[in-house]
């Protein structure tokens, strides 16, 4: 499942390629994942690509916004000519030609190039709304949604107060709570732990403050890292130059169980917390 790095990388990519272009047509491939007027869309410009949490929302001319939520197995492959940026749940056939058997909806540009939804599972779905109805959009959508580690205003304070909200929860559970903060999963809690030293079964009203300073920094370092990365994803982000995303071969610990530690000689280890897997170290995480 994407997380908030791998749609931001979308986001970085398609904001140098479809600002200021004009939708000149929007095929329905699979009419269910297209919710409201694709009709309204034709003849509009794009003015801005925003995310919030994992969705991506592209405004429009005339208030209106295409909202994405890429759940699952969601893809989002922008071409033009041999370019191609790609982006979300990666497969072999994303590098192939488009559109392919699980392309939902083809949006086209007036440069001639095409953006493609693909879903295998169709989960996932896109939306036109009103943009000046997007924050109750949201708000129903995402429920209330903690901040965004990317913004200035988290700080290790606002994180040491939002977590303080579970007091007797393990700290890596706590740190995939969206209500606690927005866009974290399973990837970058255990990364950052790591880098913090923190253990993941710790509950969080043991954790001290230069801990909470260490876990802050810990968060925005890994996410900035695979952000520069192209997100975790393999093949995420594939242009002509064959720039790709491989994040995961720099995590420390995330899919290492059984590997060297980086930090020590002792191995990575995999556990169960609340039903997902967690990855440390127990000698360099206390
Ligand atoms: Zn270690």
């Amino acid at each position: 499942m994407p997380e908030l790095p791998e749609v931001e990388t979308i986001r970085l990519g398609l904001e140098k390629k479809i600002v200021g272009l004009e939708i000149t047509n929007i095929e329905l491939i699979r009419p269910k994942t297209f919710q409201g007027d694709n009709k309204l869309l034709q003849g509009k410009k794009v003015l801005n690509i925003w995310r919030r949490a994992k969705m991506l929302g592209i405004d429009l001319t005339s208030d209106l916004t295409l909202l994405f939520h890429l759940k699952m197995t969601g893809q989002l492959i922008f071409e033009k000519g041999k370019e191609k940026i790609t982006g979300g749940h990666p497969t072999k056939d994303m590098l192939g030609p488009m559109p392919n058997k699980s392309t939902v909806v083809i949006f086209s540009f007036d440069d001639g190039s095409h953006l493609y939804f693909n879903d295998q599972r169709q989960f996932g779905w896109v939306k036109v709304i009103p943009t000046s109805r997007i924050e109750a959009e949201e708000k129903k959508l995402l429920g209330e949604l903690g901040p965004e580690p990317l913004e200035k205003d988290f700080t290790w304070q606002v994180l040491k107060d939002n977590l303080l909200k579970r007091k007797k929860t393990p700290i890596k559970v706590a740190l995939m709570d969206q209500s606690l903060i927005a866009g974290i999963g399973n990837i970058y809690t255990s990364e950052s732990l790591f880098l913090a030293r923190v253990d993941p079964r710790r509950l969080v009203n043991t954790i001290t403050d230069e801990e909470f300073k260490k876990l802050h920094r810990g968060i925005l370092d890994s996410l900035r890292l695979s952000i520069e990365k192209g997100g975790s994803t393999r093949a995420h982000f594939v242009n002509v130059d064959g720039q790709k995303g491989y994040f995961l071969d720099f995590a420390n610990v995330y899919g290492k169980d059984g590997q060297a530690c980086r930090g020590c000689p002792d191995k990575v280890v995999k556990i169960t917390q609340a039903g997902r897997g967690t990855y440390f170290c127990p000698d360099c995480q206390k």
